[in-house]
């Protein structure tokens, strides 16, 4: 089914980079024939995956949608991909995504833009775009996306999907390419929530090769989605935070409050909360993601892996690994990067206290509607998509993004915010809303 889908529509809708229909085929059947001689298999067994290009699956190419690295033949899995082959889950395929996932649209793509399939002719948001437009559009059962800013809620707000970034150091970062490493986490997309429940119960695992992998004895995600909405929901406090509401579209707000509506319906209690620091998010973030990009992308530099990557690699990544360099010399030492690790233990901080008394946060993931392909962005207009969802990064905490509604057309995301290693009441929470 799902090759049939590729076929009809990768075309023109360009969610993903490369596709191995054939051997996903051959695997399916392996799978088929193991069950029907009553052989035990894994719990994604069957689920076929589309995974992001910048996560290591051998055999594929791993390009992180760059010309850098369009040679780059992954030479191993990724801690994430050992897992999901280990339980029998599918990859049939590599979704396209903005370069080094540094992006909010998918555009910068160096083999071209990912359109819409909820709202052709508009960005799918990114930078995990192609891994949203690849569900938006059926043509897998989940998508794994990295999720530094937002990459995996914001392209999940856009296309009317479920994305889901989990509390940082739940899931390995091994074998992923890192954008930002103290702020990256590999998470699933899917249309339903059970994709994203029983893809997590494989995804979260310790790994003592990612020295910020958390040691978690994890609760069965699935079970968050037995009983009813009420079950779930009731007794539950719900903060909704005013400043969320003031950089955000009307147009969006309205929907969010029909969403938040059936949560009280159903027995949340709803509390007003402020978050004063919401000014410094989108600096602290891009300070932090220019510093921690330059010093990973020095190992690009035409001698191991493919191309050096300034000869080779668009505005955008050239502009971060620019500021990168030029904020970490040794005049401006304290004066900006210092700052921003200093500015963002003050959101850690508000972000928990808030939190501290509260179950849920919950809001707009993307203050603003996906323009249209090919509308030119000045940098900072394509940076202020990203202010609700980069909070969630810079506090280590997880956070969901579930279709809300849409205006004329457009899918609008509800973002649920919780404690880190709360993960589970998300799950319950985008299960109650759905
Ligand atoms: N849009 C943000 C950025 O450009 C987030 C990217 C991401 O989460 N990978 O950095």
């Amino acid at each position: 089914k799902f090759i049939n889908i590729i076929d009809k529509k990768n075309n023109s809708i360009n969610g993903f980079l490369e596709v191995k229909g054939e051997e996903a085929l051959s695997q399916a059947q392996n799978i088929d024939s193991k069950i029907a001689s009553g052989e035990k298999v894994g719990s994604l067994a069957g689920l076929v995956f589309g995974i992001k290009a910048n996560i290591n699956v051998s055999d594929f190419t791993i390009s992180a949608a760059s010309k850098t690295l369009e040679n780059y033949i992954g030479s191993y899995d990724a801690a994430v991909i050992e897992n999901i082959k280990k339980e029998d889950g599918i990859i049939i395929g590599i979704t396209n995504m903005d370069e080094f996932a540094a992006g909010s649209s998918t555009e910068t793509s160096y083999f071209g833009t990912t359109d819409n399939p909820a709202a052709p002719g508009h960005v799918p948001g990114g930078s995990s775009g192609g891994s949203a437009a690849a569900i938006a559009s059926g043509m897998c059962d989940i998508a794994l996306g990295s999720d530094t800013g937002g990459s995996i809620r914001n392209p999940a707000s856009h296309c009317g999907v479920i994305g889901f970034k989990p509390t940082y150091g739940a899931v390995s970062r091994q074998g992923l390419l890192d954008l930002s490493m103290s702020l990256d986490q590999i998470g699933p997309l899917s249309n339903d929530i059970s994709g994203i429940a029983i893809s997590l119960n494989t995804l979260i695992a310790n790994d003592p090769l990612d020295c910020t992998s958390l040691k978690w004895k994890s609760p069965d995600f699935t079970k968050a989605l037995e009983n009813t909405p009420e079950d779930k929901i009731k007794g539950k406090k719900i903060a909704i935070c005013k400043q969320f509401r003031e950089v955000t579209d009307d147009n969006i707000n309205n929907i969010i409050d029909k969403q938040i509506d059936k949560l009280t319906d159903n027995g949340a209690e709803l509390v007003e909360v402020s978050f004063d620091y919401i000014d410094i998010c989108l600096p602290t973030y891009y300070l932090i993601n220019y510093v921690e990009f330059f010093s990973s992308t020095r190992k690009y530099d035409g001698r191991k892996y493919g191309y050096k990557i300034e000869e080779a690699c668009g505005d955008e990544v050239l502009r971060r690994i620019k500021m990168g360099s030029y904020i970490s010399q040794q005049e401006f030492s304290g004066k900006y990067y210092k700052k921003a690790l200093q500015a963002r233990s003050l959101i850690r901080t508000e972000i928990n206290k808030l939190l501290k008394d509260v179950d849920l946060i919950v809001g707009p993931t993307v203050p603003k509607l996906p323009h249209k392909i090919g509308e030119k962005l000045e940098p900072m207009e394509m940076y202020a998509y990203d202010v609700l969802t980069v909070i969630a990064n810079l506090a280590g905490i997880p956070a969901g993004s579930i279709k809300a509604g849409q205006h004329n057309g457009i899918p609008v995301g509800l973002q649920i915010q919780a404690k880190p290693q709360d993960d589970y009441k998300i799950i319950e929470a985008m299960d109650a809303v759905e």
